[in-house]
């Protein structure tokens, strides 16, 4: 299936929580959720109890439209899970925050995913020291990501260097805030990760 090309807000409303997909206009009070919370469509106010498997669905969702990940991309990342050790939730959930354009968010350089994959898209960032254009490419630890030197120049990245002195970088993350780079320093726990995600309800509906 295509890419989601539409409105965020309307997937956040659809989910009934927030999922932090506009930056800072998710911290005020425009937020459509807060204004509007019911979901989209003419019986989105109805107040529909969900049974089994619609609330399975809607935490794969939730996950899929958080990270902002196609659906096919979303199963190739479960199998993976499934194939490592431990507990295939919170390996799914590891991986997705691997990411190459979410480590750009969570370090710091974009005010959502979004920005942070067109800041990969347009090979604003190394990997490494290597140019990288693909958004899914999933780190390991000892990975290193830094900018690239013509972009740092930019006005927009500039803009975007100033924020990262006052992000809270993860604990699996070391940002440099002088030179503007990140090392993956660790694997993601789930306790890392502060988004009520009901990861359990994933593994249940692709069990099935
Ligand atoms: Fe979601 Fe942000 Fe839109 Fe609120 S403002 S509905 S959190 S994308």
């Amino acid at each position: 299936m295509a890419r989601y090309t539409g409105p965020a807000c309307r997937l956040c409303r659809r989910e009934g929580k927030k999922l932090y997909l506009k930056g800072e206009r998710c911290l005020t009070g425009k937020c459509a959720v807060d204004r509007r919370g019911a979901a989209p469509g003419q019986h989105g106010a109805a107040n529909k109890k969900l049974k089994e498997y619609g609330m399975q669905l809607r935490a794969k969702q939730t996950a899929k439209r958080y990270y902002g990940v196609a659906e096919k991309q979303f199963k190739t990342y479960f199998t993976k899970a499934e194939k490592t050790a431990g507990v295939t939730g919170e390996n799914l959930l590891s991986l997705l925050e691997r990411r190459l354009d979410n480590t750009v968010y969570r370090m710091g350089l974009a005010e959502s995913r979004r920005e942070a994959r067109q800041l990969v898209l347009h090979s604003h960032v190394r990997l490494n020291g290597k140019k990288v254009s693909v958004p899914s490419i999933i780190l390991k630890v000892g990975d290193v990501l830094t900018i690239r030197e013509e972009s740092k120049e930019s006005a927009k990245i500039k803009e975007l260097i100033e924020k990262v002195q006052s992000t809270k970088a993860p604990k699996w993350l070391a940002v440099d805030t002088e030179n503007l780079s990140a090392k993956v320093v660790a694997i993601p726990e789930r306790s890392d990760i502060d988004f009520d995600f009901q990861e359990q309800l994933i593994v249940e509906l692709y069990s099935k």
